[in-house]
């Protein structure tokens, strides 16, 4: 099967190329290789996201008149794939590419022209107040409430898992505006400012030892009803438009090769019994099975790029994306930690976070592997569990 791009898209991706050799330096690629998380450094990903706003090219998918590129689906997808090539760090999808479509299709002009521009310039940084301790897959069932009291709502309960809250001046919340119906009938979306009072935001340290998580308490906090999208009770349909963008497509493939080109280097310098790691034929044979399917991933990435250009929606697609990039991914992960083997042992952030300042004693590409292979595993859960995004596929896919 032969894909090929048009002229004019090729001629789109020269001026892309050509845009990161000049403007992504090479100290911004060796900080984003080393990031562990799922999320580049806070400090990093505005750094570039405020290069792009220059370029006008951070919010490809906003409509022009608020930033927006008025690219198509092709050339978005070129865009994403030329990021991951060159080893761009990722923008912080939580205000720019999860909060903003819902703005756009369910907030306030008031709403807009306050919450938009200060998202593009950085001023506002947000995190997402979905998931509660006994509420993620089964995410309607949540019970942090919001009762009225005059103009404003006061809040009271607990969001967990809450990626970059510890860095957030804002967070969106689902809250249950009416405890007396079906679960999905009394949710509300609610806009909450960080610094209000009653607010609280505990680290949760991760096995990776990382701080990318947290649980958020929100004790008697007060919220004007002006921050509420959409009206009250019909939340949840905002909450699932929102997470058609969490959950969407991309160009997972193109990082993943990179990630294979990485892999492949670190066997060929590891040694197994004298010859080089990459001659041996079974750790050969388990590479070339992420090749292929990482080439089968890219296969329903075109997929649901054809979808996407006639106007229909990747449906089922992004479930069968996620899945799948998440295994190789960690399958990778995986044969970079059995590549490197001793060093994978003291890996540095747990020694960091132990309060010891050593330097790193092995070579630069074992640094990162133990962290990031602890990570990787997270992946199965959140965005939708592995085991949610299989149903999907059942039931849409198989009909079953
Ligand atoms: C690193 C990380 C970052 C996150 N960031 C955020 C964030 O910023 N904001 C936020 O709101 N949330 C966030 N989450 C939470 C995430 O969305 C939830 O963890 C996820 O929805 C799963 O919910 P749960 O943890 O309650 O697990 P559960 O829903 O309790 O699931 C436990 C297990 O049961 C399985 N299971 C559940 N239901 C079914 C079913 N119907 N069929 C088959 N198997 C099932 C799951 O697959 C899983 O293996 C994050 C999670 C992680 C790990």
């Amino acid at each position: 099967m032969k894909i090929e791009f048009s002229a004019e898209d090729e001629a789109f991706r020269a001026e892309v190329q050509a845009f990161f050799a000049e403007h992504l330096s090479e100290e911004m690629r060796a900080e984003a290789a080393k990031t562990t998380t799922v999320f580049a450094e806070k400090e990093l990903a505005m750094r570039w996201q405020a290069i792009l706003v220059e370029k006008g090219w951070a919010v490809p998918s906003w409509p022009v008149e608020h930033g927006g590129t008025g690219w198509s689906v092709t050339q978005k997808y070129i865009f994403n794939e030329e990021s991951a090539k060159a080893g761009a760090p990722g923008l912080i999808p939580l205000g720019l590419r999860m909060l903003a479509p819902v703005l756009f299709k369910y907030g306030t002009d008031e709403q807009k022209a306050y919450y938009l521009p200060r998202m593009l310039s950085g001023e506002h940084y947000w995190c997402q107040g979905y998931s509660e301790p006994g509420s993620g897959s089964d995410l309607s069932s949540l019970k942090t409430s919001a009762v009225k009291d005059g103009d404003d709502y006061i809040v009271n309960g607990t969001k967990i898992w809450t990626t970059h809250a510890q860095f957030a001046d804002h967070i969106f919340c689902l809250v249950r505006t009416d405890p007396g119906v079906r679960p999905q009938a009394g949710i509300t979306f609610l806009l909450i400012p960080m610094n209000l009072p009653g607010i609280k935001v505990d680290p949760i340290i991760t096995m990776a030892a990382d701080h990318e998580v947290n649980q958020v308490f929100f004790d008697d906090v007060r919220v004007p009803q002006s921050n509420r999208v959409g009206p009250e009770n019909e939340g949840w349909t905002v909450a699932k438009y929102l997470l058609e963008f969490e959950r969407g497509g991309g160009a997972a493939s193109a990082g993943l090769r990179v990630a294979l080109a990485n892999l492949k280097a670190v066997a060929s310098k590891e040694l197994d019994g004298g010859a080089p790691l990459i001659e041996q034929p079974g750790f050969r044979a388990a590479i070339s099975e992420l090749e292929i399917r990482t080439e089968s991933l890219e296969l329903i990435e075109l997929m649901n790029l054809a979808r996407l250009s006639r106007g229909e929606s990747p449906g089922a697609g992004s479930s069968l994306v996620k899945n799948t990039s998440v295994e190789i991914n960690q399958g990778i992960s995986t044969l970079k930690l059995e590549a490197i083997q001793y060093y994978g042992a003291p890996h540095a952030n747990l020694i960091s976070l132990n309060g010891y300042t050593d330097p790193w004693v092995g070579p630069d590409y074992a640094e990162t592997a133990t962290p990031r292979y602890l990570n990787a595993r997270a992946a199965s859960i959140f965005g939708g569990s592995k085991e949610v995004q299989k149903n999907i596929v059942a039931k849409v896919v198989l009909g079953l």
